[in-house]
């Protein structure tokens, strides 16, 4: 079983922080809400994330811009079972 990310879901993953952060635009808020309503992978996504940055602020813990960079890489990252078990 093969699973790829679509075009549309990356581009969405891209903004989510700055759509969580409340930093977009209405219109394109819409059409990230609208897309999160109708797509599972997406759905959990940004649910993941919301917790990653609520118990960041909650722990005030101050996310470094590569980390939070590498976080949306792994998020955005093919799912590969057999990479997983690697740690480096
Ligand atoms: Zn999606």
């Amino acid at each position: 079983m093969t699973f790829t990310i679509p075009d549309t879901c990356r581009e969405l993953i891209a903004q989510l922080s700055a759509f969580l952060d409340g930093e977009l635009d209405d219109t394109l808020c819409t059409k990230i809400e609208q897309h999160l309503a109708e797509c599972p992978y997406c759905h959990t996504v940004a649910d993941t994330v919301q917790t990653m940055l609520a118990l960041y602020r909650h722990a005030q813990v101050t996310v470094p811009p590569q980390v939070h960079a590498h976080l949306l890489e792994i998020l955005n990252r093919e799912p590969n079972p057999q990479q997983d078990e690697r740690v480096s």
